[in-house]
Protein backbone atom coordinates (compact mmCIF):
# COMPACT_ATOMS: atom_id res chain seq x y z
CA UNK A 1 0.00 0.00 0.00
CA UNK A 2 1.26 3.45 -1.00
CA UNK A 3 1.75 5.88 2.13
CA UNK A 4 0.25 8.53 0.17
CA UNK A 5 -0.32 9.08 -3.58
CA UNK A 6 0.38 12.79 -3.30
CA UNK A 7 3.79 14.39 -3.32
CA UNK A 8 3.94 16.23 -0.45
CA UNK A 9 0.98 16.98 2.25
CA UNK A 10 1.96 20.37 2.34
CA UNK A 11 1.10 20.44 -1.59
CA UNK A 12 -2.14 21.90 -0.08
CA UNK A 13 -4.48 19.93 -3.14
CA UNK A 14 -5.27 16.81 -1.12
CA UNK A 15 -6.61 18.59 2.44
CA UNK A 16 -4.74 15.85 3.55
CA UNK A 17 -3.41 16.76 7.42
CA UNK A 18 -0.18 15.72 8.34
CA UNK A 19 -1.63 13.78 11.71
CA UNK A 20 -3.88 11.53 9.35
CA UNK A 21 -0.92 10.17 6.84
CA UNK A 22 -1.06 6.84 7.10
CA UNK A 23 2.51 6.82 8.90
CA UNK A 24 0.52 8.82 11.59
CA UNK A 25 -1.56 6.16 12.72
CA UNK A 26 0.68 3.95 13.30
CA UNK A 27 3.83 3.65 15.50
CA UNK A 28 7.39 4.73 13.30
CA UNK A 29 9.42 2.04 12.48
CA UNK A 30 12.09 2.26 14.85
CA UNK A 31 14.69 -0.54 14.37
CA UNK A 32 14.61 -1.73 10.76
CA UNK A 33 14.27 0.81 7.71
CA UNK A 34 10.76 1.27 6.06
CA UNK A 35 10.59 -0.28 2.75
CA UNK A 36 7.97 3.23 1.36
CA UNK A 37 8.66 6.31 1.43
CA UNK A 38 6.82 8.92 3.56
CA UNK A 39 5.44 12.17 2.67
CA UNK A 40 8.51 14.67 4.30
CA UNK A 41 5.94 17.29 6.04
CA UNK A 42 4.36 13.99 7.84
CA UNK A 43 8.00 12.66 8.74
CA UNK A 44 8.79 15.86 10.20
CA UNK A 45 5.69 16.70 11.84
CA UNK A 46 5.92 13.26 13.39
CA UNK A 47 9.74 13.79 14.32
CA UNK A 48 9.49 17.09 16.00
CA UNK A 49 6.43 15.57 18.60
CA UNK A 50 9.23 12.82 19.54
CA UNK A 51 11.99 15.33 20.11
CA UNK A 52 9.61 17.22 23.03
CA UNK A 53 10.24 14.44 24.90
CA UNK A 54 14.28 15.84 24.99
CA UNK A 55 15.07 17.81 28.00
CA UNK A 56 14.29 21.95 27.11
CA UNK A 57 17.77 23.17 26.01
CA UNK A 58 17.09 26.50 27.36
CA UNK A 59 16.35 25.30 30.86
CA UNK A 60 19.83 23.31 30.61
CA UNK A 61 21.75 24.86 32.99
CA UNK A 62 24.23 22.03 33.49
CA UNK A 63 25.91 22.37 29.68
CA UNK A 64 28.29 24.85 28.43
CA UNK A 65 27.53 24.48 25.03
CA UNK A 66 25.24 27.34 23.37
CA UNK A 67 21.67 26.90 23.15
CA UNK A 68 20.68 30.41 21.44
CA UNK A 69 21.44 31.50 18.53
CA UNK A 70 20.49 34.90 16.14
CA UNK A 71 18.78 34.95 13.35
CA UNK A 72 22.44 35.40 11.45
CA UNK A 73 23.54 32.14 12.61
CA UNK A 74 20.76 29.75 11.49
CA UNK A 75 20.61 31.46 8.04
CA UNK A 76 24.25 31.07 7.52
CA UNK A 77 24.24 27.23 9.13
CA UNK A 78 21.21 26.71 6.62
CA UNK A 79 23.25 28.10 3.80
CA UNK A 80 26.37 26.28 4.54
CA UNK A 81 24.98 22.83 4.56
CA UNK A 82 27.00 22.02 1.71
CA UNK A 83 30.66 23.45 2.18
CA UNK A 84 32.75 20.55 3.43
CA UNK A 85 35.86 22.20 5.79
CA UNK A 86 38.46 19.49 4.63
CA UNK A 87 37.65 20.12 0.77
CA UNK A 88 39.75 23.69 1.04
CA UNK A 89 40.32 23.72 -2.98
CA UNK A 90 36.03 23.60 -3.51
CA UNK A 91 35.72 26.31 -0.73
CA UNK A 92 38.40 28.07 -0.74
CA UNK A 93 36.45 31.40 1.52
CA UNK A 94 35.40 29.03 3.87
CA UNK A 95 38.90 27.93 4.41
CA UNK A 96 40.26 31.59 4.45
CA UNK A 97 37.26 32.42 7.19
CA UNK A 98 38.78 29.11 9.14
CA UNK A 99 42.13 30.83 9.00
CA UNK A 100 41.05 34.64 10.05
CA UNK A 101 39.02 32.94 13.06
CA UNK A 102 42.88 30.91 14.01
CA UNK A 103 44.63 34.29 13.40
CA UNK A 104 41.58 36.58 15.43
CA UNK A 105 42.33 33.94 18.07
CA UNK A 106 46.40 33.77 18.00
CA UNK A 107 45.79 37.74 18.79
CA UNK A 108 43.31 37.56 21.35
CA UNK A 109 45.11 35.05 23.05
CA UNK A 110 49.05 37.11 22.63
CA UNK A 111 50.85 34.97 20.06
CA UNK A 112 53.63 36.58 19.32
CA UNK A 113 53.93 38.03 15.66
CA UNK A 114 55.32 35.96 13.20
CA UNK A 115 56.08 36.36 10.05
CA UNK A 116 53.28 34.08 8.46
CA UNK A 117 49.89 32.98 9.17
CA UNK A 118 48.98 31.77 13.08
CA UNK A 119 49.23 28.23 13.48
CA UNK A 120 45.88 26.47 14.35
CA UNK A 121 42.81 25.08 12.59
CA UNK A 122 39.25 24.16 13.76
CA UNK A 123 38.23 21.11 15.15
CA UNK A 124 34.79 19.64 15.91
CA UNK A 125 35.27 20.64 19.72
CA UNK A 126 37.78 20.98 22.74
CA UNK A 127 38.01 16.97 22.75
CA UNK A 128 39.33 16.84 18.87
CA UNK A 129 41.52 20.18 19.76
CA UNK A 130 42.43 18.16 22.72
CA UNK A 131 43.62 15.43 20.90
CA UNK A 132 45.40 17.43 18.49
CA UNK A 133 47.68 19.71 21.17
CA UNK A 134 48.43 16.72 22.98
CA UNK A 135 49.89 14.79 19.34
CA UNK A 136 52.04 18.21 19.44
CA UNK A 137 53.22 17.66 22.70
CA UNK A 138 53.74 13.87 22.49
CA UNK A 139 55.70 14.32 19.47
CA UNK A 140 57.59 17.02 20.56
CA UNK A 141 59.01 14.88 23.41
CA UNK A 142 59.85 11.75 21.79
CA UNK A 143 61.68 13.92 19.05
CA UNK A 144 63.88 15.66 22.15
CA UNK A 145 64.18 12.46 23.68
CA UNK A 146 65.70 10.22 20.56
CA UNK A 147 67.81 13.58 19.75
CA UNK A 148 69.46 13.06 23.21
CA UNK A 149 69.87 9.22 22.64
CA UNK A 150 67.39 8.80 25.38
CA UNK A 151 64.53 6.35 25.82
CA UNK A 152 61.21 7.64 24.31
CA UNK A 153 58.69 4.66 25.51
CA UNK A 154 56.65 6.14 28.52
CA UNK A 155 55.01 9.30 28.15
CA UNK A 156 52.84 10.93 30.77
CA UNK A 157 50.71 14.33 31.03
CA UNK A 158 50.34 16.20 34.26
CA UNK A 159 47.19 17.29 34.95
CA UNK A 160 44.56 18.17 38.14
CA UNK A 161 41.01 17.45 37.20
CA UNK A 162 40.57 17.19 33.60
CA UNK A 163 37.34 16.93 31.78
CA UNK A 164 37.08 13.41 30.14
CA UNK A 165 38.91 14.32 26.96
CA UNK A 166 42.15 14.12 28.39
CA UNK A 167 41.58 10.84 29.63
CA UNK A 168 40.44 9.75 26.06
CA UNK A 169 43.87 11.18 24.84
CA UNK A 170 46.17 9.61 27.01
CA UNK A 171 44.26 6.05 26.41
CA UNK A 172 43.86 6.65 22.53
CA UNK A 173 47.60 7.77 22.15
CA UNK A 174 48.79 5.48 24.74
CA UNK A 175 49.96 8.23 27.15
CA UNK A 176 50.36 8.09 31.29
CA UNK A 177 47.59 10.41 32.58
CA UNK A 178 48.80 11.90 35.80
CA UNK A 179 46.09 13.28 37.19
CA UNK A 180 46.90 15.11 40.39
CA UNK A 181 44.27 14.55 43.10
CA UNK A 182 42.68 17.78 44.83
CA UNK A 183 43.81 19.19 47.98
CA UNK A 184 41.73 19.79 50.98
CA UNK A 185 39.42 23.10 50.02
CA UNK A 186 41.23 23.24 46.57
CA UNK A 187 39.14 23.03 43.16
CA UNK A 188 42.06 22.33 40.89
CA UNK A 189 45.28 21.94 40.50
CA UNK A 190 47.51 23.91 42.50
CA UNK A 191 51.15 24.87 41.57
CA UNK A 192 53.19 23.16 44.95
CA UNK A 193 51.65 19.61 43.87
CA UNK A 194 53.28 19.52 40.13
CA UNK A 195 57.13 18.85 42.11
CA UNK A 196 56.27 15.47 43.02
CA UNK A 197 54.54 14.19 39.29
CA UNK A 198 56.16 15.95 37.04
CA UNK A 199 59.54 14.15 35.69
CA UNK A 200 61.88 13.89 32.07
CA UNK A 201 58.84 11.83 30.40
CA UNK A 202 56.55 14.58 31.38
CA UNK A 203 55.62 15.56 27.64
CA UNK A 204 53.30 18.61 28.91
CA UNK A 205 51.15 19.82 31.99
CA UNK A 206 47.45 20.85 30.82
CA UNK A 207 45.98 23.87 32.64
CA UNK A 208 42.16 24.33 32.71
CA UNK A 209 40.94 27.80 32.30
CA UNK A 210 37.59 27.11 33.72
CA UNK A 211 37.54 23.83 35.82
CA UNK A 212 34.37 21.62 34.51
CA UNK A 213 33.50 20.71 38.00
CA UNK A 214 33.52 23.98 39.46
CA UNK A 215 34.10 26.26 36.88
CA UNK A 216 36.86 28.45 38.31
CA UNK A 217 40.01 29.32 36.41
CA UNK A 218 43.27 27.14 37.69
CA UNK A 219 46.10 29.34 37.69
CA UNK A 220 48.07 29.14 35.21
CA UNK A 221 51.01 31.63 35.31
CA UNK A 222 51.84 30.07 38.68
CA UNK A 223 51.50 26.64 37.22
CA UNK A 224 54.37 28.05 34.47
CA UNK A 225 56.25 29.62 37.42
CA UNK A 226 56.54 26.52 38.92
CA UNK A 227 57.71 24.76 35.64
CA UNK A 228 60.26 27.48 35.49
CA UNK A 229 61.58 26.04 39.26
CA UNK A 230 61.41 22.46 38.05
CA UNK A 231 63.61 23.16 34.70
CA UNK A 232 65.88 25.28 37.08
CA UNK A 233 66.74 22.38 39.16
CA UNK A 234 66.70 19.40 36.12
CA UNK A 235 66.78 20.90 33.21
CA UNK A 236 63.00 19.29 32.17
CA UNK A 237 61.36 22.02 29.45
CA UNK A 238 57.76 21.11 30.05
CA UNK A 239 55.59 23.03 28.37
CA UNK A 240 52.10 24.12 28.96
CA UNK A 241 48.89 22.85 27.23
CA UNK A 242 46.00 25.38 28.38
CA UNK A 243 42.34 23.87 27.98
CA UNK A 244 40.64 26.92 27.41
CA UNK A 245 37.27 24.88 26.78
CA UNK A 246 34.80 27.42 28.63
CA UNK A 247 37.32 30.40 29.75
CA UNK A 248 39.40 30.74 26.83
CA UNK A 249 36.91 32.69 25.16
CA UNK A 250 35.66 34.56 28.16
CA UNK A 251 38.96 35.49 30.00
CA UNK A 252 40.00 37.90 27.23
CA UNK A 253 37.06 40.00 27.84
CA UNK A 254 35.94 39.65 31.63
CA UNK A 255 39.16 39.16 32.89
CA UNK A 256 41.98 40.88 30.89
CA UNK A 257 44.10 41.44 33.68
CA UNK A 258 44.46 37.39 34.36
CA UNK A 259 47.33 36.26 32.76
CA UNK A 260 47.01 33.00 31.11
CA UNK A 261 47.63 32.96 27.61
CA UNK A 262 50.77 33.08 25.33
CA UNK A 263 51.94 35.92 27.16
CA UNK A 264 53.30 33.34 29.02
CA UNK A 265 56.31 31.91 27.12
CA UNK A 266 55.87 28.33 28.49
CA UNK A 267 52.08 28.21 26.57
CA UNK A 268 52.32 25.91 23.65
CA UNK A 269 49.01 25.47 22.45
CA UNK A 270 45.66 26.62 23.60
CA UNK A 271 42.25 24.72 22.49
CA UNK A 272 38.79 26.12 23.60
CA UNK A 273 35.08 25.30 22.33
CA UNK A 274 33.52 27.99 19.98
CA UNK A 275 30.19 26.17 20.59
CA UNK A 276 30.73 27.23 24.77
CA UNK A 277 31.73 31.27 25.55
CA UNK A 278 32.18 31.43 21.64
CA UNK A 279 28.29 31.39 21.47
CA UNK A 280 28.87 29.54 17.65
CA UNK A 281 26.42 26.47 17.11
CA UNK A 282 27.57 22.89 18.13
CA UNK A 283 29.70 21.64 16.41
CA UNK A 284 33.43 23.90 16.67
CA UNK A 285 36.52 24.01 18.71
CA UNK A 286 39.84 25.19 18.07
CA UNK A 287 43.84 24.69 18.74
CA UNK A 288 46.05 27.18 18.32
CA UNK A 289 49.95 26.87 18.92
CA UNK A 290 52.12 29.82 20.21
CA UNK A 291 54.56 29.20 16.88
CA UNK A 292 54.51 27.77 13.87
CA UNK A 293 57.56 25.49 14.90
CA UNK A 294 55.49 23.83 18.22
CA UNK A 295 53.09 21.74 15.64
CA UNK A 296 55.91 18.85 14.18
CA UNK A 297 55.53 18.73 10.43
CA UNK A 298 54.81 14.52 10.60
CA UNK A 299 51.15 14.88 11.80
CA UNK A 300 50.48 17.59 9.34
CA UNK A 301 48.93 15.20 6.05
CA UNK A 302 49.51 16.41 2.38
CA UNK A 303 46.24 15.48 0.20
CA UNK A 304 45.65 16.03 -3.42
CA UNK A 305 42.82 14.38 -4.69
CA UNK A 306 40.11 16.66 -3.87
CA UNK A 307 41.90 19.38 -6.41
CA UNK A 308 45.28 20.97 -5.42
CA UNK A 309 47.33 20.46 -2.33
CA UNK A 310 46.56 21.05 0.90
CA UNK A 311 47.65 20.40 4.27
CA UNK A 312 44.73 18.45 6.80
CA UNK A 313 45.83 18.10 10.60
CA UNK A 314 42.52 16.63 11.78
CA UNK A 315 40.98 13.16 13.58
CA UNK A 316 37.93 14.09 11.36
CA UNK A 317 37.99 13.94 7.54
CA UNK A 318 35.01 15.58 5.78
CA UNK A 319 33.09 18.02 8.48
CA UNK A 320 30.84 20.46 7.53
CA UNK A 321 32.27 24.17 7.65
CA UNK A 322 28.70 26.30 8.84
CA UNK A 323 30.26 25.88 12.22
CA UNK A 324 33.59 27.34 11.25
CA UNK A 325 31.85 30.63 9.32
CA UNK A 326 29.00 30.98 12.02
CA UNK A 327 31.95 31.58 14.71
CA UNK A 328 33.57 33.96 12.36
CA UNK A 329 30.45 36.10 11.76
CA UNK A 330 29.71 36.16 15.76
CA UNK A 331 33.31 37.60 15.77
CA UNK A 332 31.95 40.16 13.17
CA UNK A 333 28.72 40.72 14.66
CA UNK A 334 29.97 41.10 18.47
CA UNK A 335 33.01 42.27 18.31
CA UNK A 336 35.21 42.48 21.49
CA UNK A 337 32.72 44.95 23.08
CA UNK A 338 30.28 42.48 22.11
CA UNK A 339 31.09 39.59 23.78
CA UNK A 340 32.27 41.79 26.92
CA UNK A 341 28.54 42.46 27.50
CA UNK A 342 27.11 39.11 26.61
CA UNK A 343 29.46 37.23 29.26
CA UNK A 344 29.04 40.71 31.60
CA UNK A 345 25.28 40.36 31.43
CA UNK A 346 25.89 36.41 32.20
CA UNK A 347 28.42 37.13 35.12
CA UNK A 348 25.54 39.66 36.43
CA UNK A 349 23.03 36.99 36.83
CA UNK A 350 25.45 34.51 38.00
CA UNK A 351 26.50 37.25 41.00
CA UNK A 352 22.69 37.63 41.46
CA UNK A 353 21.94 33.79 41.52
CA UNK A 354 24.92 33.09 44.31
CA UNK A 355 23.25 35.65 46.40
CA UNK A 356 19.78 33.85 46.06
CA UNK A 357 21.25 30.33 46.86
CA UNK A 358 23.81 32.02 49.62
CA UNK A 359 20.24 33.38 51.34
CA UNK A 360 18.91 29.90 51.20
CA UNK A 361 20.29 28.80 54.24
CA UNK A 362 21.71 24.83 53.75
CA UNK A 363 24.46 25.76 51.02
CA UNK A 364 27.92 26.77 51.02
CA UNK A 365 29.27 28.41 47.78
CA UNK A 366 32.27 27.00 46.30
CA UNK A 367 32.09 29.21 43.65
CA UNK A 368 30.11 32.41 43.18
CA UNK A 369 30.31 33.49 39.73
CA UNK A 370 33.00 36.43 39.98
CA UNK A 371 36.27 36.13 38.75
CA UNK A 372 36.28 32.94 36.20
CA UNK A 373 33.27 31.44 34.35
CA UNK A 374 29.79 33.04 34.50
CA UNK A 375 28.38 30.39 36.15
CA UNK A 376 27.80 29.41 40.35
CA UNK A 377 28.80 26.22 42.11
CA UNK A 378 27.73 25.05 45.88
CA UNK A 379 27.30 21.90 48.32
CA UNK A 380 25.28 21.22 51.36
CA UNK A 381 26.81 23.19 54.70
CA UNK A 382 25.90 20.03 56.58
CA UNK A 383 25.13 16.98 54.36
CA UNK A 384 24.71 14.61 56.96
CA UNK A 385 21.65 17.35 58.89
CA UNK A 386 19.90 18.47 56.15
CA UNK A 387 17.46 15.32 55.81
CA UNK A 388 18.09 15.51 51.96
CA UNK A 389 20.27 15.75 49.26
CA UNK A 390 21.48 17.60 46.36
CA UNK A 391 20.38 14.51 44.34
CA UNK A 392 16.89 15.08 45.46
CA UNK A 393 16.81 18.38 45.01
CA UNK A 394 18.21 17.97 41.56
CA UNK A 395 15.08 16.09 40.93
CA UNK A 396 12.56 18.36 42.60
CA UNK A 397 13.98 21.13 40.28
CA UNK A 398 13.90 18.60 37.13
CA UNK A 399 9.98 18.48 37.48
CA UNK A 400 9.89 22.19 36.77
CA UNK A 401 11.71 21.30 33.67
CA UNK A 402 15.35 22.62 35.66
CA UNK A 403 18.36 20.74 34.50
CA UNK A 404 20.29 21.30 37.79
CA UNK A 405 23.32 18.63 37.79
CA UNK A 406 24.50 16.80 41.40
CA UNK A 407 27.95 15.38 41.33
CA UNK A 408 30.78 14.66 43.57
CA UNK A 409 34.32 16.35 43.26
CA UNK A 410 37.40 14.37 41.63
CA UNK A 411 39.53 12.65 43.56
CA UNK A 412 40.42 12.85 47.14
CA UNK A 413 37.50 15.67 47.28
CA UNK A 414 34.51 12.86 45.79
CA UNK A 415 33.20 12.21 49.57
CA UNK A 416 31.74 16.43 48.68
CA UNK A 417 28.87 16.17 46.69
CA UNK A 418 27.97 19.71 44.66
CA UNK A 419 25.80 21.60 42.55
CA UNK A 420 26.27 23.56 39.37
CA UNK A 421 24.41 26.13 37.40
CA UNK A 422 26.28 27.91 34.14
CA UNK A 423 24.86 30.93 32.61
CA UNK A 424 25.32 31.71 29.43
CA UNK A 425 24.22 33.69 26.59
CA UNK A 426 20.35 34.08 26.39
CA UNK A 427 19.70 32.47 29.91
CA UNK A 428 18.37 35.53 31.69
CA UNK A 429 18.03 37.14 34.86
CA UNK A 430 14.40 36.71 35.37
CA UNK A 431 14.60 33.20 34.13
CA UNK A 432 16.88 32.65 37.09
CA UNK A 433 14.65 34.48 39.18
CA UNK A 434 11.84 31.91 38.73
CA UNK A 435 14.63 29.14 39.24
CA UNK A 436 15.58 30.89 42.70
CA UNK A 437 11.77 30.59 43.68
CA UNK A 438 11.37 26.58 42.40
CA UNK A 439 14.58 26.22 44.32
CA UNK A 440 13.01 27.79 47.50
CA UNK A 441 9.82 25.91 47.06
CA UNK A 442 11.80 22.20 46.42
CA UNK A 443 13.68 22.92 49.86
CA UNK A 444 10.55 23.70 51.43
CA UNK A 445 9.24 20.31 50.36
CA UNK A 446 11.85 18.82 50.92
CA UNK A 447 12.46 20.10 54.33
CA UNK A 448 8.70 19.27 55.02
CA UNK A 449 8.99 15.71 53.67
CA UNK A 450 12.48 14.36 53.86
CA UNK A 451 13.02 11.48 51.48
CA UNK A 452 12.81 8.39 53.44
CA UNK A 453 16.15 6.72 51.88
CA UNK A 454 18.21 9.78 50.36
CA UNK A 455 19.75 8.37 47.43
CA UNK A 456 23.31 8.51 47.45
CA UNK A 457 24.24 7.52 43.78
CA UNK A 458 24.84 10.00 40.93
CA UNK A 459 21.21 10.06 39.34
CA UNK A 460 21.16 13.27 37.13
CA UNK A 461 23.45 12.99 34.01
CA UNK A 462 26.58 14.80 34.50
CA UNK A 463 27.14 17.07 31.84
CA UNK A 464 30.85 17.26 31.31
C1 LIG B 1 33.65 21.06 27.56
C2 LIG B 1 35.05 20.84 27.92
C3 LIG B 1 35.85 20.00 27.15
C4 LIG B 1 35.30 19.23 25.97
O1 LIG B 1 34.90 20.12 24.99
P1 LIG B 1 33.94 19.72 23.78
O2 LIG B 1 33.91 20.98 22.98
O3 LIG B 1 32.63 19.38 24.39
O4 LIG B 1 34.55 18.58 23.07
C5 LIG B 1 37.18 19.88 27.48
N1 LIG B 1 37.69 20.53 28.53
C6 LIG B 1 36.95 21.35 29.31
C7 LIG B 1 37.59 22.06 30.46
C8 LIG B 1 35.60 21.53 29.03
O5 LIG B 1 34.86 22.35 29.79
Amino acid sequence: MALHKTKDVTGGDTGTDVFTTALSGRVLPKYRMPEEHSPSEAVYALLRNELLLDGNAAQNLATFCTTWSDDGVHRLMNECLDKNMVDKDEYPQTAEIEARCVNILAHLWHAPAEDGPATGCSTTGSSEAAMLGGLALKWRWRARRRAQGLPADRPNLVCGPVQVCWEKFARYFDVELRQIPLEEDATGLRPHQLAEYVDENTIGVVAILGVTYTCDYEPVADIAAALDAIQQEHGWDVPIHVDGASGGLVAPFLHPDVVWDFALPRVASINTSGHKYGLAPLGVGWVVWRTADLLPPELVFDVDYLGGDMPTFALNFSRPGGEAIAQYYLFLRLGRSGYRSVHQSCADTARFLAGEIAAMGPFTLLYDGQGALPAVSYRLTDPAAAGFTLYDLSDRLRMRGWQVPAYPLPARRDDTVIQRVLIRHGVTLDQIALLAEDMRRALDHLRAAPPTQPPTAPRSGFHH
